[in-house]
């Protein structure tokens, strides 16, 4: 019997092993977690009628791995796509006001969000100049708010680029890496000479290819989720595993038999209890994969350890239907870090997706902290939910008090990708082979979205097994 055993079980360590047992349906797999339940930061609370995502809101179906993993669990007729609405409509939060985001082309030449000069800018970008690769070099690291000043201008990059990096990453784009944070925008620039003209080329073969199914063509960039949230997709994980993950095991180091010709692994746990693995999968943060690896490699560690991570503090607000005037007809709204205000953005949830309010009552839930006020995160909570009222008041004129408060805060909530990242995890991919049979996972190093853990999830689980067949066929 192989044994393999997986340390986390949010949705990475899950999908490596939910995936793994399709592949080696005989082997002994042991998911270890620290928590009580699965999941890690896609789980939902149910309180009061009120259901609050602490992490992920959904996930997008620009890549399908998500999708199928809930299909493939028996999840398809409890997913749910966002409202029309709020596919729709964004805003900005910009000079105490909400603005709408364009969200296609007619807007953007309508917008007073950006000047002329800003918006031929972003329209010409389609007509600058790749940017001359040297030789032998595909993958040239750049930041992402160079890249959007070098495609777009610097007007368009400061409003657009810092806007889609704190909706996603709340970090700063000076220091994230575009190769690494969108691979897929380096590569439409690297293979078409322009993002715009990449995004059109791809539109039109989704469309012939649509046409050639004889299926309607939808744009994707929907977002979904679960109808009791995306604990239902954790829960179903774990419930999919032939062995349920052992809850209550706080992992606290690795040993490796050296010296023996097919060396295994000694799993720590936080008392006396240890496990013995032929494969060890680390699907935690990347802080505690260097806490465990410092006695294995510190070298190794160490780089893992330098991956940095931001600071959130989410804060779901329940509101009664009549005190909040705004419409709520959109995803919400971002608030640019640039400006460095008490919000990142605060997302309508219940126009999201129905049922995340009881009747008479809409749930708000903002991001507050973020690469640059991570000091927030450590404030307390009638200090942040003070700060919250303030902004609300300013960008939808709400007054009330709301009748509902859940506060969740994350220390290390998303891995940033800074420039230099590609190359430190080759490095780190590189030094692993000195390692048989020891695995990383987790969002630390090939994206950070739940379509990446799951996508990697079928990529590591595939690694695993080929290793696992070759070298047990090496044994016999
Ligand atoms: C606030 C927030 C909002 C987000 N929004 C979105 C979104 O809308 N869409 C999207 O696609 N992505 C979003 N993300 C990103 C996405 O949620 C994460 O990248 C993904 O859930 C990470 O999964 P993971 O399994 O790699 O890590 P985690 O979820 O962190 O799971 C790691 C697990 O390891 C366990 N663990 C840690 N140390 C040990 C140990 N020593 N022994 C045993 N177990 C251990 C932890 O308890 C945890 O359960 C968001 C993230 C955050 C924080």
């Amino acid at each position: 019997m192989t044994n393999v055993v997986i340390i986390g079980a949010g949705v990475s360590g899950l999908s490596i092993a939910y995936r793994l047992q399709e592949r080696l349906p005989q082997a002994a797999i042991a998911v270890l977690e620290r928590d009580s339940r699965p999941g890690g930061t896609a789980w939902t609370l149910h309180e009061g009628g009120f259901q609050v995502e602490i992490g992920p809101n959904g996930f997008l179906d620009t890549k399908p791995t998500t999708l199928e993993l809930c299909r493939d669990l028996g999840l398809g007729e409890r997913l749910i796509r966002a409202t029309a609405a709020a596919a729709q409509k964004r805003y900005l939060f910009l000079g105490d006001r909400l603005r709408l985001l364009p969200g296609g082309l007619a807007s953007l030449i309508a917008t007073d969000l950006l000047s002329w000069r800003g918006k031929l800018g972003l329209l010409t970008e389609r007509f600058r100049k790749r940017r001359a690769p040297k030789p032998g070099d595909t993958e040239r690291d750049e930041s992402i708010a160079a890249f959007a000043r070098r495609r777009a201008g610097a007007e368009a990059a400061n409003l657009l680029a810092d806007a889609l990096v704190t909706g996603i990453y709340a970090g700063d784009p000076a220091l994230l890496s575009l190769p690494a944070c969108f691979p897929r925008v380096a590569a439409l620039e690297r293979q078409h000479g322009s993002v715009l003209k990449g995004m059109a080329a791809a539109a039109r073969e989704r469309r012939a290819a649509a046409q050639a199914n004889g299926q309607p063509y939808e744009r994707p960039g929907a977002m979904w989720s679960v109808r009791e949230g995306l604990r239902g997709l954790s829960e179903a994980l774990a419930g999919a595993l032939k062995r349920p993950p052992l809850y209550g095991v706080a992992v606290r180091g690795l040993r490796t038999a050296a010296g023996s010709s097919s060396p295994s692994w000694t799993v720590l746990g936080d008392g006396q209890q240890s496990w013995t693995a032929d494969a060890v999968v680390l699907a935690c943060p990347a802080h505690q994969q260097a806490a465990l690896l410092a006695d294995v490699d510190a070298e190794l560690a160490e780089r893992i350890g330098q991956i940095p991570y931001n600071r959130i503090a989410v804060v779901a607000l329940g509101y009664r239907r009549q005190d909040v005037s705004t419409p709520l007809d959109g995803f919400g709204f971002i608030a640019p870090q640039g400006l460095r205000r008490d919000v990142l953005g605060v997302q309508w949830c219940s126009s999201i997706y129905p049922g995340r309010a009881p009747p008479g009552a809409v749930l708000l839930r903002a991001m507050c902290g973020g690469w640059h006020r991570a000091e927030m995160v450590g404030w307390g909570d009638d200090r942040l939910v003070q700060a919250l009222r303030g902004e609300l008041r300013r960008a939808m004129y709400i007054t009330a008090a709301p009748i509902f408060v859940k506060i969740v805060r994350w220390d290390r909530a998303i891995p940033q990708y800074h420039v230099g990242h590609l190359d430190r995890v080759a490095w780190i991919e590189k030094r692993l082979q000195r390692h048989p049979r020891l695995f990383l996972g987790g969002n630390a190093y090939h994206g950070v979205a739940l379509n990446d853990c799951t996508e990697q999830g079928c990529v590591v689980a595939a690694r695993i097994a080929r290793t696992l067949v070759e070298r047990n066929a090496n044994l016999r």
